[in-house]
């Protein structure tokens, strides 16, 4: 891959950017500005001489122009949660970065619209609980939600564990503000369900990854608040055993599955052995679980008479071993911890090779069988670790070390085995990247994968809306 080539920003225009926002606006110390630069899983380090913290979009746009006027590279920045490398800067200190944390304002509830208006830099646990006050859900759900933000949440098109009845977060979008790459705002924060008037340009930048533009503000659906909820702790025997189980669970209770997910038993054990607060979650250890939830309106406890039903006819057909249905919102609680502190279990089980692909749901089983007999042929004593979203075909595939291997001479081997992995993804129709974008990480998997004609649309309509590449650039499409 290219190395990143810029040149340092100039002191004249760290003072135009810092006279911007106000003393309290930017940082300019080392010490202030390293958690910045850095990635959760510690595996990208950048650095910038300035972090801008503006306070309103109009803030935004004069930080872009001065940018765009300058040449000036810029790296927009949420939670900088992201797991791709897209949040963190480059190492030369050509660019800025641009944070919305201070950006935290809601525009506006209606609650006959069911939606709410806010800023970027509203946390996405701030936005649940805001939906909670009003008696409404906001669904997207994720391991991060205490410190991702929105619009980080938005420009990575973030999935979650609630993806199988809501959509990930393209579907609860209705409206979008976008500082441009030449520091216009577009104001596209329409609050419609239904606008036939030409291209849905706010489709370019959900997902975007920062590339076209900085998500300032937006329009977003809430729903119902469930009023009933019933979830259970599965063991299966095997992978098409859960996918079995989820069509069958499809029929009996349709919409009402809210989550879907599978867990190795190795994950599991790293998890207890690796995150203080966690124990076995059932009484003999299985090779499979599956977490599922149903929701819905009805009466409290609703929903546990036809959950049961459910898995007990899946039992006799031998596609359940062992279920506990939470007796309680605490128990309840303890599992979907158990599931969030997955990506927190998986930084301490040593060196693994991470992946996070989707295939058709019914080519689950089949991945995981192939993938893991391919693995074991190639490095013998690999262990196997996946988890993830199978109600929509996403897997976190992440196979770890041999026990007898050193991490550093098995990380050497990223590249061999990711063309492992994602051939066989491609070949079962699948995608390289489910849920957590390209950012820098699998730029190069990107181009080698996808089309030319796919490629050259990308970077066409990169070109178009951010012609001087100062977009976060070298970012999930290469021009
Ligand atoms: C423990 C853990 C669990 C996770 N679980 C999931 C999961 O289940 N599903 C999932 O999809 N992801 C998951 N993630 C990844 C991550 O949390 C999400 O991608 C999240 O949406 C990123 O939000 P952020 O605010 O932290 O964005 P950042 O990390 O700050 O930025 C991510 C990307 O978006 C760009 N960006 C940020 N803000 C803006 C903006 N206002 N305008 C334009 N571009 C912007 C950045 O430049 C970067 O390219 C997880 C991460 C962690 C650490």
């Amino acid at each position: 891959m290219a190395a990143h080539e810029g040149r340092p920003v100039s002191a004249d225009v760290v003072q135009r950017l810092q006279a911007v926002v106000g003393p309290h606006g930017f940082l300019d110390q080392p010490a202030d500005i390293a958690p910045y630069c850095k990635s959760w899983r510690d595996d990208w380090q950048g650095d910038v001489a300035l972090v801008l913290r503006p306070k309103s979009t109009a803030e935004v746009a004069a930080l872009v122009t001065i940018c765009a006027q300058t040449g000036t590279a810029i790296v927009p920045q949420g939670g900088n949660t992201g797991l791709t490398g897209g949040s963190q800067p480059h190492a030369d200190r050509s660019e800025v970065i641009i944070s919305t944390a201070r950006m935290t304002a809601v525009r506006e509830v209606d609650l006959a619209n069911e939606t709410v208006t806010l800023e970027a830099g509203v946390i996405l646990q701030q936005i649940q609980q805001l939906a909670a006050n009003h008696n409404r859900l906001f669904p997207l759900s994720l391991g991060a939600e205490g410190s991702c933000q929105i619009g980080g949440n938005i420009a990575t098109n973030a999935g979650g564990t609630q993806v199988i009845r809501y959509g990930n977060t393209r579907t609860l979008v209705l409206g979008l503000e976008v500082v441009l790459p030449d520091g216009r705002i577009w104001n596209g924060l329409r609050s419609l369900r239904k606008d036939n008037t030409g291209y849905d340009l706010k489709q370019l930048f959900i997902g975007g990854e920062g590339t076209l533009g900085i998500i300032t503000a937006a329009v977003l659906r809430l729903f119902p608040m469930p009023t009933a909820t019933a979830t259970a702790w599965l063991a299966v025997p095997n992978p098409g055993a859960a996918v079995a189980l989820l069509a069958l669970m499809r029929a009996r209770l349709g919409e009402q599955i809210s989550a879907f997910e599978l867990l190795q038993r190795s994950v599991i054990e790293f998890l207890i052995t690796g995150v203080p607060g966690h124990a076995e979650p059932m009484r003999e250890p299985h090779d499979w679980y599956v977490l599922v939830e149903v929701s819905g309106q009805g009466a409290a406890g609703s929903l546990d008479d036809p959950l049961a039903e459910a898995l007990s006819e899946a039992m006799g057909r031998q596609w359940v071993d062992d279920a506990v249905i939470a007796a309680s919102g605490a128990q309840a609680k303890r599992y979907w911890k158990m599931r969030e502190d997955l990506a927190e279990a998986q930084k301490v089980a040593g060196v693994s090779i991470k992946h996070d692909v989707s295939v058709p749901v019914s080519n689950v089983p089949a991945f995981l069988k192939r993938c893991d007999a391919a693995l074991e042929a190639a490095y013998p004593g690999i262990r196997h670790c996946a988890f993830g979203h199978v109600g929509d075909g996403n897997l976190h595939y992440n196979p770890v070390a041999p026990l007898n291997w050193d991490g550093r001479r098995f990380a050497a081997e990223r590249s061999a085995i990711n063309r492992i992995v994602h051939d066989l993804v491609v070949e079962l129709g699948g995608s390289i990247s489910a849920e957590h974008g390209i950012g820098r990480l699998r730029l190069d998997e990107n181009e080698h994968y996808k089309s030319a004609v796919e490629l050259d649309l990308m970077r066409t309509v990169k070109r178009a809306l951010d012609p001087a590449n100062i977009m976060n650039p070298g970012k999930m499409v290469r021009v």
